[in-house]
């Protein structure tokens, strides 16, 4: 695996049209995620939109942490293959820091090596930037690399500038 297949480029607008989703999503009370869709290429991973874990399963975000039913997963590869898209990486909040906790370390998202998952602090309160979250990428056998503040910053680009 080689370091820019880690590399997250979010198409102009949707960093912060996502922020502002996970924040309204969560109200400041509770853990909200996505999926973030689009391209894996060589060069890198492209994020081309998002989808909230609670219109895949609106019961996903009654747990303690996020859980989603098969049901939603089949939903998700048919929204993938309608619209040619991958899942590139998947992201949640927190409330405080945006280090994984041991359920995220023990249930990634999608279990296959190379997946990426990105943990945003406060529940994505305020001006959240890249080198503000952490970027995880699965290793396989519940191992991550973990990357935080400018390392993060450096696997995430956004176009555009926001
Ligand atoms: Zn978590």
């Amino acid at each position: 695996m080689n370091s820019n297949c880690m590399r997250l480029e979010f198409a102009q607008g949707v960093w912060t049209g996502l922020m502002d989703d996970l924040r309204r999503r969560g109200r400041g009370q509770r853990e909200s995620g996505a999926f973030l869709l689009g391209e894996i290429r060589d060069t890198g991973r492209f994020v081309h939109t998002w989808l909230p874990y609670d219109e895949l399963d609106p019961g996903s975000l009654a747990y303690a942490y996020v859980r989603l039913s098969s049901d939603a997963f089949t939903k998700l590869w048919a929204i993938c293959a309608d619209h040619g898209l991958q899942v590139v990486a998947d992201v949640h909040t927190h409330p405080l820091g945006p280090g994984q906790s041991p359920s995220d370390q023990a249930n990634p998202m999608i279990g296959l090596p190379g997946h990426v998952a990105i943990i945003v602090p406060r529940f994505a309160a305020g001006n959240v930037r890249p080198e503000n979250v952490s970027v995880n990428t699965y290793l396989g056998e519940k191992r991550w690399q973990n990357a935080f503040g400018a390392a993060a910053a450096e696997l995430i680009k956004i176009s555009g500038g926001s």
